[in-house]
């Protein structure tokens, strides 16, 4: 099946039945009981299925988690209350039983460095950030850190770099290393990493999957190997999200292909208009011909899917200039996220690159000038008819 029919039938409609609700509900009990005390050992022993408390499992994640497995190719799911909850897990698996060293693309999400520097580096984990577009760099650093996890982003925040996945699934395979994917930009719709090889798929569900601006949560698609460790882990830390979250993600989810295929055909349109554009000094998306990764991008993505984000430079522009620009946005929302069915900007030096030392943020070419748009389902016209008025 393809992923715009699985999106909307898989995991759902489980037992018992009949009669079956056609959409799971919102299982909100936090323990379950069962007629004998015999069939509750087996469950608690897990040599029977079953429910038993909420930490363990709950029946709304156990739909979303399902649906999320199926739509990445994994063998199964952990739904967590945030995606940086995901990439912990995914990485703290990752590392149970391998070399406490982590090898991560020098461009990632904000608070995943922070992740690594702040809470796992003064843990003992050995942190490397290597660049990963350059694969002789990554195995020569893979080759001295021999590291237990390698760490990317399908597109790279906010100047949407696109690695090599399957490459560099095989350098890890190759090290003996697990490796974790932050899919969140890309989506299931476009990239489904355990496909190329990769061990950990992961999201923050509060941004496409989602889609509405109204769930935080995350989820760690995970292959047939890490998936006990996983659970295992996820039993006694208790990461786990909310059943009210599952079931807003999973009603979410549903409408996701149709939501990425027109904001990927809107982030398009817009992205060739601020091209030409005389106040915009660079445009930073994957459609275009002369991206750095091009030729990965078109041996990776389905054709015409470039994803929904946008980062453009504003000539001249300092944060004073940048500061104006936004506050002239009124249809364009100024929020801290991405994804949702609005279009919303972000300013990375003040949001998500902010805990990053000016001098990190430079070397990484997050310029004082740069913003990034998620564009959203709207008519491009009025995105478009926004940002001309706003730019002047
Ligand atoms: C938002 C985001 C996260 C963190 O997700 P939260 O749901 O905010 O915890 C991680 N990675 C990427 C790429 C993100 O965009």
């Amino acid at each position: 099946m393809k992923i715009e029919t699985q999106a909307v039938h898989a995991g759902d409609r489980k037992k018992p039945g009949p009669p079956v609700p056609v959409t799971t509900p919102i299982h909100t009990a936090s323990s379950y009981f069962y007629d004998s005390m015999e069939q509750l050992d087996r469950v608690m022993g897990r040599t029977e299925p079953g429910y038993s408390y909420a930490r363990y499992d709950n029946p709304s994640n156990a739909a979303l988690e399902e649906l999320m497995s199926v739509l990445e190719s994994g063998h199964g799911a952990l739904a967590c209350a945030s995606g940086m909850a995901a990439v912990q897990m995914a990485v703290a698996t990752a590392l149970a039983d391998r070399r406490k060293s982590v090898v991560a693309a020098d461009a990632l999400y904000g608070a995943t460095i922070g992740l690594l520097t702040n809470v796992l580096e003064p843990a003992g984990v050995a942190v490397r950030f290597a660049d990963v577009w350059d694969l002789d760099a990554l195995r020569a650093a893979v080759d001295e850190a021999r590291p237990g996890c390698i760490l990317v982003e399908t597109i790279s925040n906010p100047l949407l770099r696109v690695p090599e996945i399957d490459k560099i699934a095989e350098i890890a395979r190759q090290a003996g290393a697990a490796m974790v994917v932050d899919n969140t930009f890309a989506t299931p719709l476009l990239v489904r990493p355990l496909e190329l090889g990769a061990n950990f798929s992961v999201h923050s569900v509060t941004k496409y999957l989602a889609g509405h601006g109204d769930v935080l949560g995350g989820i760690v698609v995970s292959d047939k190997r890490h998936f006990e460790a996983l659970r295992g882990l996820s039993r006694v830390v208790g990461p786990v999200l909310g059943p009210f979250e599952s079931y807003l993600t999973m009603r979410g989810i549903k409408t996701f292909p149709l939501r990425m295929e027109r904001q990927c055909a809107n982030a398009c349109r817009v992205a060739s208009w601020l091209g030409a554009h005389p106040k915009v000094e660079r445009v930073y998306f994957p459609a275009d011909p002369a991206h750095p990764d091009a030729a990965a991008i078109r041996r990776l993505f389905p054709a015409n899917l470039y994803g929904g984000m946008v980062s453009f430079e504003i000539k001249d522009a300092g944060r004073e200039e940048v500061f104006r620009f936004m506050d002239s946005l009124k249809l364009v929302v100024r929020a801290t996220s991405l994804g949702d069915v609005h279009s919303m900007m972000l300013y990375p030096v003040m949001s998500s690159h902010r805990e990053i030392s000016p001098k990190h943020r430079e070397r990484m070419g997050i310029r004082d000038n740069l913003v990034r748009l998620s564009v959203g389902i709207e008519a491009v016209e009025d995105i478009i008819g926004d940002l001309e008025q706003a730019l002047g």
